[in-house]
């Protein structure tokens, strides 16, 4: 039995199912939905109300039976150290994990993305935990200028590491590539010299068959999020079925691969797609988390893993407590920022 691991996610949103609060007014597209409510959650997060939410999201992934996941984490107003926080959860919990902070312009221009990118680097240099491992993030094409995105390939490539970046999610991005006098994102990423060979890149809803092939001959992942896609409404990644390498990832909703791949059969299914392939992606991700191990899991990686579930079962009550009194904490916080 493949395990289950969730091969694009955010921590950072781990205490949402906590009562976050809608947005307002009401989004009606995938821009509005960055703005209104992911771009003020990370800008209200602080260390401790990460670490709840890293505690929380890590202990409910390991009681629905995930071995591993792949971070992709921002929190620009505590961007030094965030990723020692997310580790420490990790490692704490008996989860693995691959950590990045995603580099962004979208907030404080050339020096966000300076420190995004140092935090990779800082993490990546120092990082000694078992559990754990780093690579070189940038949010996603669109909020990154082209030296930023020369610089993460170049990161990533120097520290034998690989990028991870969202890709395609939405129209959006395309357009926004063009405009920068790009094909598209992928002409973008190829000529900066960014298809890093065993990078994962999540999304790729708005890619065709030609691009997919070409970062597929890079030797880049693309992960499928199709509940995120579907709750979005960006559409449905029909050009992944080109790609040699396609793991599937929850983007942030509980690590639940179970109900990810239920979610993935139907959609595939309804858009017509190729369902061997489909059924493929839950294997992939063990593999992609595999190689940015270096190594295959073994039997006594997995019982080690057993015996932390249990550990985490028999938590789970103080964790949930724990991280429902930060919750409402970071919910005012949120609430206070200005519009
Ligand atoms: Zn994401």
């Amino acid at each position: 039995m493949a395990l289950a691991v969730d091969a694009h996610t955010h921590l950072y949103s781990g205490l949402a199912p906590l009562g976050m609060p809608a947005p307002e007014p009401p989004p009606e597209n995938f821009l509005q939905i960055l703005g209104r409510l992911w771009w003020r959650l990370d800008r209200a997060l602080d260390e401790r109300s990460l670490a709840a939410s890293a505690e929380f999201y890590a202990s409910e992934a390991l009681a629905l039976g995930c071995f591993g996941l792949v971070d992709h984490h921002e929190s620009p107003e505590s961007i030094e150290g965030s990723l020692d926080v997310l580790a420490d959860a990790c490692q704490a919990a008996g989860l693995r994990a691959v950590l990045c902070y995603g580099a962004t312009e979208r907030n404080g221009g050339d020096d966000e993305a300076r420190r995004g990118l140092a935090e990779c680097e800082r993490f990546l240099r120092a990082n000694r935990r078992p559990l754990v491992r780093g690579a070189i993030g940038l949010h996603a094409s669109f909020t990154a200028s082209d030296e930023t995105i020369r610089e993460a390939a170049r990161l990533a490539r120097d520290l034998g590491s690989v990028l991870h970046v969202h890709v395609a999610e939405d129209g959006a991005d395309v357009e926004d590539a063009r405009r920068r006098g790009y094909a598209g994102v992928v002409d973008r990423l190829a000529r900066l010299e960014a298809l890093v060979p065993g990078s994962v890149f999540a999304h790729g809803v708005h890619l065709d068959a030609d691009e997919v092939k070409r970062v597929s001959d890079a030797g880049c992942w693309l992960v499928q999020n199709p509940r995120s896609n579907q709750g979005n409404r960006v559409g449905y990644p029909q050009a992944l079925a080109h790609a040699a390498q396609v793991a599937l990832g929850t983007d942030g909703y509980p690590a639940d691969m179970a109900e990810e791949e239920a979610a993935l059969l139907a959609a595939a299914a309804a858009a017509g797609d190729h369902l061997g392939h489909a059924r493929g992606r839950a294997a992939a991700s063990e593999r992609l988390l595999a190689e940015r191990f270096g190594s295959a899991f073994t039997g006594a990686d997995r019982a080690t893993w057993e015996r932390a579930r249990s550990a985490a079962a028999a938590r789970r009550d103080a964790v949930r407590e724990r991280a429902r009194a930060e919750a409402d904490r970071l919910w005012q916080r949120m609430r206070a920022l200005p519009r």
